[in-house]
């Protein structure tokens, strides 16, 4: 690792001819699942309310009421995609508060009936785990249920779980690492009959997946602007009117009351043009990338000792999370960088710690796999052109670095 952070930086500062052979290099951008560049019609409908639509939602003048009317729109387009109605739609900061509020808000809300346990699984994006964790050093009882080595949660595994005390579930609609898609709907049917409340992260799914509901029994989903197309720093939870939740934050009165603060009414304007623009031909934009993915996949697993992590049918269409053995994952991450290609190796929440992902190891990975294993997240932007070179690279890189460490 040391060997290749030196050999990066020297090509780095090394000279202006290299800086300028960097310029001309390919830039693909790989990476959606950490986030996604702002499309140009998000922008343009947020650009009024960042210069002349500048009121405050809660003004009675015309200025504060135009600016109430952009929000409840942009309420109503988030409700129209999931089926839901506009009143259970609220604002937040993005997915990580949209997890903390709906975890919190329900163990504090139904506590005093004695409904103090939560069941969640083991490869939850930190935003759920942390905030379990947190409930548990405060006397709150937590359920982590594994996946199979697929990535996959089993419906039975959480219905044997439930008990008296089981205030909520918690499971994510689609893994952010290896992009598996949870059986929701069983899920739900089983909260459904046995009385719980079933929240889903629905970060990385909203926008790539036809969501229902009330077909799939969800009772609460979290929602992050920044994974389709609109600004960082906005979200939305979805409750289902007849939950109780306990607010999270206190303050004003604004959105119902549940969640106060002045409304950022630029980026909720943008987060209902991006979920609008993401439901438009949907099913034809996934099957574009998804045969861009599979061809990736294809090629990466030409290379020898090469695997895909979790399973390829139930797996969001954009998602590519492979094992290549004998090469660590961080000095791949970099090599391509200098190729212009973006892509992560493990989740970017993650990046910085040398711990091999948890959600890796909870399919069955050993460390070293885990530390062994980069995620490619491609969409509608991608080309053919961009699979060829980033297959292109990876395997002259790959070469590069099993020949540095002696890889047999
Ligand atoms: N949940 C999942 C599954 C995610 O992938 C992410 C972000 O990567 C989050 C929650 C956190 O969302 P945000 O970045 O909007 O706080």
């Amino acid at each position: 690792m040391n060997a290749v952070m030196n050999s990066l930086s020297s090509n780095v500062i090394n000279t202006a001819d290299n800086k300028f052979n960097f310029m001309e290099k390919r830039f693909v951008y790989a990476d959606n699942a950490a986030t996604t560049c702002i499309s140009e019609k998000v922008l343009e409908s947020m650009m009024p309310y960042l210069k002349e639509q500048y009121g405050n939602a809660s003004g009675i003048y015309r200025k504060g009421r135009e600016a109430k009317i952009a929000i409840e729109n942009a309420r109503e387009k988030i409700a129209k995609a999931i089926k839901c109605s506009p009143n259970e739609i609220y604002f937040t900061s993005g997915g990580t508060e949209s997890d903390n509020w709906a975890i919190t808000g329900v163990i504090e809300s139904y506590k005093a009936e004695g409904k103090t346990h939560i069941i969640t699984s083991a490869f939850e994006h930190h935003a759920i785990l942390n905030t379990c964790l947190n409930l548990r050093k405060k006397g709150f009882e937590v359920t982590f249920i594994s996946p199979d080595s697929d990535g996959i949660i089993n419906p039975e595994d959480i219905e044997k779980a439930i008990t008296e005390k089981t205030a909520l579930v918690s499971i994510m609609y689609a893994n952010n690492e290896i992009g598996t898609i949870q059986p929701i709907k069983k899920i739900g049917q089983i909260c459904k009959n046995k009385g719980v409340i079933f929240h889903t992260d629905a970060v990385q799914a909203f926008g790539h997946i036809n969501i229902d509901i009330n077909e799939q029994n969800i009772d609460m989903l979290s929602i992050s602007g920044h994974k389709i197309h609109s600004p960082k720093g906005i979200g939305a939870l979805y409750v289902r009117k007849n939950i109780n939740i306990s607010k999270f934050i206190y303050g004003g009165e604004q959105e119902n009351g549940k969640r106060p603060g002045t409304e950022n009414v630029p980026a909720i304007v943008g987060l209902g043009t991006a979920t609008e623009e993401a439901l438009k031909s949907l099913e034809k934009k996934s099957q574009k990338i998804r045969n861009l993915r599979d061809k990736l996949i294809s090629k990466i697993l030409e290379i020898p000792e090469t695997k895909l992590n979790g399973s390829h049918e139930k797996r969001l269409s954009g998602n590519c999370n492979v094992m290549i053995k004998g090469v660590d994952s961080e000095s791949l991450v970099l090599m391509l960088d200098l190729k212009g290609i973006c892509i992560s190796g493990g989740s970017a929440c993650t990046s910085g710690s040398d711990e091999p992902s948890h959600v890796l190891l909870s399919i069955g990975m050993s460390n070293e796999e885990a530390k062994s294993s980069i995620r490619f997240s491609i969409d509608e932007n991608n080309s053919e052109e961009d699979i060829e070179y980033m297959a292109k690279e990876l395997k002259n890189i790959i070469e590069k670095l099993r020949r540095l460490s002696k890889y047999k």
